[in-house]
């Protein structure tokens, strides 16, 4: 791979990622998709996708949409390598990025690896993580059948994580730190109108409790101060805990390299960043919008402006 010398490389094959790649590769540009994890990004982790344009089909899933993503944009001669970048030089006319796999090279870069779940950064969350505490409802929901199951947090990702979460556990508890959801009026409407759904607000989970699994989460009224231990039911044995309380992006590794706010990378309107020839598209930018239809909006605007620069330097 050393040798090669891609027109564009796009790290992050999220919604940003594959449009970008379509884009790319249809416009005949030699384009490579470098992903660390699996394809899709945080949108194949979310079980229905109903605000997508043309997504509305009962049986579609953020993985069937992306899945279709990444083979529309390899249909077009998108190559995809698995790999995770641990250094890059965007600078110059070739730029280079190092992989614990291989090196890679190419004359523009779309940066594209997305945000990733933030943590609530209490004590007992890393020790329970996967013993209890989940960040993804469609990986981990069907481990509760039948159990009580709290989430945390008051944004969509909550709101729709808790409803999909009632498909399989007897109860679900939504703990908030306010007493007004953030979520879009459609999904707070189906929260409320949901009998398995009940509410904890203006409180904020202190700790969590368990050594084999969640046993306990301590919870703090924010009004009041006031402490309270939430215990699995002893039947049960075991409890669930989602927490969706935002993201954080993936971008450490542009540290120095790019300038960055709050670690999300600025550009123009048309995904221009301060590095000619580097272009940034989907959550990983400072936007309003944190959606699948933008992300790939970003993506197609990305690509387009890599062919651009790519002919204006022939
Ligand atoms: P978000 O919109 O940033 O919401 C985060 C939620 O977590 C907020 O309710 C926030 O409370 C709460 N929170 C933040 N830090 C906390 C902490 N340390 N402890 C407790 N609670 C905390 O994040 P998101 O829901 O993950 O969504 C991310 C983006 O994806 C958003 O742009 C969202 O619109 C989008 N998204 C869209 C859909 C959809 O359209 N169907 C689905 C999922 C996600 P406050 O409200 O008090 O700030």
């Amino acid at each position: 791979m050393m040798d090669t010398v891609y027109d564009l490389i796009i790290l992050g094959a999220g919604p940003a990622g594959l449009a970008a790649g379509l884009y790319g590769a249809r416009a005949g540009l030699s384009t490579l998709l470098l992903e660390r994890g699996a394809e899709g990004g945080q949108a194949a982790q979310t079980d229905r996708v109903e605000n997508y344009p043309g997504a509305m089909l009962e049986e579609e899933s953020g993985y069937t949409l992306t899945a279709r993503m990444l083979a529309q944009a390899e249909h077009f001669g998108a190559q995809k390598q698995n790999d995770e970048i641990r250094d890059v030089q965007l600078d110059g006319e070739i730029k280079t990025l190092t992989g614990a796999a291989g090196t890679y090279r190419a004359k523009t870069v779309i940066l594209a690896m997305g945000a990733s779940p933030r943590k609530l950064g209490c004590p007992g969350e890393e020790e329970l993580t996967g013993k209890g505490v989940s960040y993804c409802a469609t990986c981990d929901g069907a481990f509760f059948r039948g159990l009580e199951v709290y989430v945390v947090g008051g944004g969509d990702s909550a709101v729709e994580e808790a409803l999909f979460l009632t498909r399989f556990a007897r109860k679900v508890t939504l703990i908030h730190r306010r007493d007004q959801l953030r979520a879009v009026k459609a999904l707070q409407e189906k929260a409320f109108a949901n009998e398995k759904m009940d509410f904890i607000w203006n409180a904020e989970v202190v700790s969590l409790e368990g050594e084999e699994e969640l046993k306990a989460i301590q919870i703090k009224d924010v009004k009041t101060g006031e402490l309270r231990r939430v215990e699995a039911d002893a039947a049960d044995g075991m409890m669930g805990l989602f927490v969706f309380v935002g993201l954080d992006p993936n971008s450490a590794l542009l540290e120095g390299k790019l300038p960055l706010e709050k670690g999300y990378i600025p550009t123009d309107e048309k995904m221009h960043t301060a590095i000619p020839g580097v272009f940034a598209a989907g959550d990983i930018r400072v936007k309003d919008l944190r959606q699948i239809v933008t992300a790939a909006s970003d993506g197609a605007i990305a690509a387009m402006e890599a062919q651009r620069y790519l002919a204006e330097r022939e």
